[in-house]
């Protein structure tokens, strides 16, 4: 991997080049964008070429060799001047030992001993340390506060790249101290090509492209786990939902998510399980919601465009049996229970709360 390959984020990339041309480098960046498109990899192999010790340019771009001995360490992920900051460092600070505890916010602790302890030591190998934090849209005030002198006045040789979903969830003060760097949205047909070179069956490539907006990294993971075949049961329940059928729909959403977590856990064992578990929860709800907006589409004639286009009976029957008002109403249902799920509302509940709604 090099920066050359990153996928479809020419522009985000060009302005970096930009400033690397022209020596004005920042040391604080806030890389935004939706997950999944690409922020991460980017900040991973910028990184990359600025402590490779053999840089190749041309035509004003820099990239890594891929060679030297910074490279390689790069490829084992042990470059002792890169540092990979996520909130799930916790249980290895002094504050969160061996603590499990599901982590909705990014700890200050981790903030504190794994960046504002660290910035002032020198480089090990290289002209810079280079501090990737994630997820930086679960700091909250008080930990971006911390953050704000090191990102105002950082050592000389120190760059943090703050990765976030959206530069609105931080702070005005932590913006106007960093240089915004945006990552936009992957074109479906892009998304669905390189799903389909993976093996993909195109249908499912098609429907995970439209579910993950434009987010290559999310329809890559949603397509390898065991999650098409519930969609499918999902929105065939749906299309016929009848409130003594709630029960039973309950059953079909929990041991659904129940699978999809254990197949996503297999795979990514960074992430903490209840993190997944969220994700999933809220995911069943967009596919709920996804459906109704269909629905409304085909109500107003506009068949091409709709996410469902492999379940085109099933959303046919949800636009005839809801009314245009009716169907927004049930997205706005969806929408609110994504909001339980982050407020630790009993799962069984949320769904059997939502599917009532719905039926009615
Ligand atoms: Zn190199």
């Amino acid at each position: 991997m090099s920066l050359k390959q990153i996928y479809c984020q020419d522009r985000a990339i060009g302005i970096l080049q930009k400033a690397f041309n022209q020596q004005r480098l920042g040391h604080a960046y806030i890389f935004a964008g939706i997950e999944g498109v690409g922020k991460y990899t980017a900040a991973v192999e910028w990184a990359k070429m600025l402590l490779c010790q053999d840089k190749i340019i041309e035509n004003d771009f820099a990239d890594s060799c891929g060679k030297c001995a910074s490279c390689m360490l790069f490829q084992g992920q042990s470059h002792p001047d890169f540092h990979n900051i996520y909130k799930e460092l916790y249980p290895f600070t002094e504050e969160g030992k061996n603590k499990k505890t599901a982590l909705v916010q990014f700890p200050i602790d981790v903030i504190r001993e794994f960046v504002l302890d660290k910035v002032s030591s020198r480089p090990s190998m290289g002209t810079h340390s280079i501090y990737v934090i994630s997820e930086t849209e679960k700091l909250n005030p008080s930990s971006q506060n911390a953050m704000l002198k090191v990102l105002e006045e950082p050592p000389a040789h120190c760059i943090i790249i703050m990765l976030c979903t959206s530069v609105e969830k931080l702070l005005p003060t932590t913006r106007s101290r960093c240089q915004i760097v945006r990552f936009g949205a992957i074109d479906k047909e892009l998304v669905v090509d390189s799903l389909a070179s993976l093996g993909v069956d195109k249908k499912q490539a098609i429907f995970w492209a439209g579910f993950c907006q434009g987010s290559i990294g999310q329809a890559m993971v949603w397509s390898g786990l065991e999650a098409y075949e519930f969609k499918r049961q999902l929105i065939q329940r749906l299309a016929r939902i009848k409130l003594e059928d709630v029960l039973e729909i309950t059953d079909l959403i929990l041991q659904g998510t129940k699978n999809i977590v254990a197949s996503w856990a297999e795979k990514d064992s960074q992430t903490s399980k209840s993190d997944l578990a969220k994700r999933v929860q809220k995911a069943v709800a967009q596919m709920m919601s996804l459906a109704f907006a269909d629905a409304m589409k085909i109500e107003a004639g506009i068949v091409g465009d709709i996410v469902n286009a492999d379940q085109q009976a099933e959303i046919k029957a949800i636009a005839g049996r809801f009314t245009a008002e009716q169907a927004a109403e049930n997205i706005e249902t969806c929408f609110q229970s994504t909001k339980w799920v982050d407020s630790y509302v009993n799962e069984k509940l949320v769904y059997e709360r939502m599917l009532i709604e719905l039926a009615k």
